[in-house]
Formats: structure tokens, C-alpha cells, sequence
């Protein structure tokens, strides 16, 4: 299967400042993400809320250009963004987000943001063409005479994959797309974004914090923790036998009566991009962290199982250990 996305080296910074005379301090958003998508495949990224997911999913689109790294789409440089060209490529990457309220226009009607898209890039349009699109995510023509607020939350969501497909891109990057949905409806945007990779043979990269849905949407997974991919492989290998720490510490918050009482909970939260922990970024809070850990950056790189994973531990380098007693924070920059 041929790679449609490839993301090499990304690394994103922004400057923050603490409080109104405070000094404008670094913080690594990302900090070297390489990632690759094949062609009508799903690759899942997880992880907690701030570790960079939804910073990937930007530069990849190229909304955001990364400060270091490269991104390539069919093998080509993204275009430099709000160019002719990267407008173009736009029409082949789409990206369909967690609120879907918030991503359509209250005074248009649903018809007419479907049909948004051929007018900005110069397709023709008609109703029966709107009516089609409608039909293919489950709603029905009538629909687009509605407004936005005249639909449930799963009718929206339906309604901004249907302005999504209506380029035909070769990559959804669906941010979060279910956790502003009820449960109940949260299963059928799954089925249904299944069905339309199966159809369209769109690649999806599917980033969400619910690992269950994860699991059940991607055919790679990529786990990430504060900017950076600690661990990647098949879902059934990462999810089923996690072998960093930290996927080990997600998994085990899932549910599961065979691991009831199991679960390893981490101690406090993760640390501020702006003081990113010396050494393997997860120390602090790792249960079998060892002095090496405080000091020296696991690579992520191939075991012999063939999973990608960034840790001393799980690549026999070192014996577990035992926790580090106390933080070593980075200097904030
Ligand atoms: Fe834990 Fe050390 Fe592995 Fe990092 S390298 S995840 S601190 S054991």
C-alpha cells in the first residue's frame, strides 16, 4: 500500500507568557513527531488532552507550519499555506472536528455549507448533487433546507463529514470527532466513517483520547505523551500488551472485568510543555523509572515484535525500577 502522508521530524514551538510582566518562555508543542499514513488505512493517535495530537493534526493539514521537520502529501513538500497550490491540495485533506456546532455557520443552511466547497475551488453544484452527499452520511435530502440548530448532534456531525467528502479528499483528519457526541451516537459516526473509508478508500488519521474507539477505528496506533510518539504499532499489540509505561498506564484505566483492581495510576499531572522533564519525558511520573530515565531520551525506535517504542525498559536496556523520589524538571527556557 502506498503512503499518502508522511510527517518527518516535526517539531512546533510557541512562546508563552506567564502573567503580564512575566518573560515570554518556550514551549515544545511537538517535539519530533514522525508519522506515516498509507493510502485508505487509519492510523489512531492517543494520548492525554495537551500532549500534541491535535498540533499534528493542524501541521499535517499545513494549517500551522512546523518550526522544524517536513511534511509530505503523494510524495510532494506541502505548499506554503494561503498559496494557490496549498488551496488546491486543501481540496484532498480535510479535517472534521469535535464540535460540530462550532465548525458550521448558524445562518446558512445545511445545503449551502455542503455545497461551500466546490465553490471554493471552482466545482459546479446542485441540489441533486447536495442531495447525494446528504444520502451517502445518512440524511436525508430535506435535510439541507435545515439549519444547524435544527439538528441533533449526531445530524451535524453527519452533516460536516458530508461538506468534508464533498472534494473527495485522500485524508480525513477527524479531531476528536465523537466526544461531543452522546454514547449512543458515538458508535454510529464510527460505523459510518468505517463505511465511508471502505467506499471511498480515504485515509483517516484519527485523533481522540478514548481508547476503545481507537481500537476499534485504527489499523496503526501511535500513543503519544507530552509532544512526542512513545510508543506505535498494531492496535491489538499496543492496546493488548502495551510495552511503554505510559500506554501501560492508559490501558489500564479502560474497564475490563479480568483487570479489575489493576489499574496503575499515575502520580500528578502531566508536566507543562515549558518545563519538560529532562532525560525521558515520562520520569516523573513512570513507576519503573531508574536514574537513567532522569537523564537520558529513549529513541523511539523498532523492537524485534516490530513496535515502534521510546523506553529504556521496554527494550531491555536497563531492569525496571522503582519510581525517582522526586521531579526533575528542565529549566523553563
Ligand atoms: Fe519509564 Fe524510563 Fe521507560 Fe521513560 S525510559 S518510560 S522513565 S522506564
Amino acid at each position: 500500500m502506498s503512503t499518502l502522508l508522511k510527517a518527518e521530524g516535526l517539531v512546533r514551538r510557541y512562546a508563552m507568557r506567564r502573567g503580564w510582566f512575566g518573560r515570554p518562555v518556550e514551549v515544545r508543542a511537538l517535539d519530533g513527531v514522525s508519522l506515516s499514513l498509507e493510502h485508505g488505512r487509519t492510523l489512531g493517535l492517543v494520548g492525554e488532552s495537551g500532549c500534541g495530537k491535535s498540533t499534528t493534526g493542524r501541521l499535517v493539514l499545513g494549517l500551522e507550519t512546523p518550526d522544524e521537520g517536513r511534511v509530505t502529501f503523494e510524495d510532494q513538500p506541502l505548499p506554503a499555506p494561503g498559496t494557490a497550490e496549498w488551496r488546491r491540495l486543501r481540496a484532498r485533506m480535510q479535517m472534521v472536528y469535535q464540535d460540530p456546532l462550532g465548525a458550521m455557520d448558524r445562518r446558512l443552511t445545511i445545503g449551502a455549507q455542503v455545497a461551500e466547497p466546490w465553490a471554493i475551488h471552482d466545482r459546479s453544484s446542485s441540489p441533486e448533487r447536495v442531495a447525494a452527499l446528504l444520502r451517502s452520511v445518512g440524511l436525508r435530502p430535506d435535510h439541507a433546507a435545515r439549519y444547524p440548530h435544527e439538528l441533533s448532534g449526531g445530524q451535524r456531525q453527519r452533516a460536516v463529514l458530508a461538506r468534508a467528502l464533498a472534494t473527495d479528499p485522500a485524508l480525513l483528519v477527524c479531531d476528536e470527532p465523537i466526544s461531543a457526541l452522546d454514547v449512543s451516537i458515538q458508535a454510529q459516526v464510527m460505523n459510518l466513517l468505517s463505511e465511508i473509508q471502505a467506499e471511498r478508500g480515504v485515509a483517516l488519521l484519527f485523533i481522540s483520547h478514548d481508547l476503545r474507539a481507537v481500537r476499534q477505528m485504527s489499523h496503526r496506533v501511535a500513543v503519544m505523551y507530552l509532544g512526542r510518539i512513545v510508543e506505535e504499532g498494531e492496535p491489538d499489540a499496543v492496546l493488548h500488551d502495551p510495552a511503554h509505561p505510559y500506554s501501560q498506564a492508559l490501558v489500564s484505566a479502560i474497564p475490563h472485568p479480568q483487570r479489575r483492581g489493576q489499574r496503575i495510576v499515575l502520580q500528578g499531572d502531566p508536566p507543562s510543555p515549558a518545563a519538560r522533564p529532562a532525560g525521558c519525558a515520562f520520569h516523573p511520573r513512570c513507576p519503573v523509572a531508574s536514574a537513567r530515565c532522569a537523564v537520558d531520551t529513549p529513541a523511539l525506535r523498532p523492537r524485534a515484535d516490530g513496535r515502534l517504542v521510546a523506553c529504556h525498559v521496554a527494550h531491555g536496556e536497563i531492569p525496571a525500577g522503582h519510581g525517582l523520589p522526586a521531579p526533575t524538571l528542565a529549566k523553563a527556557a
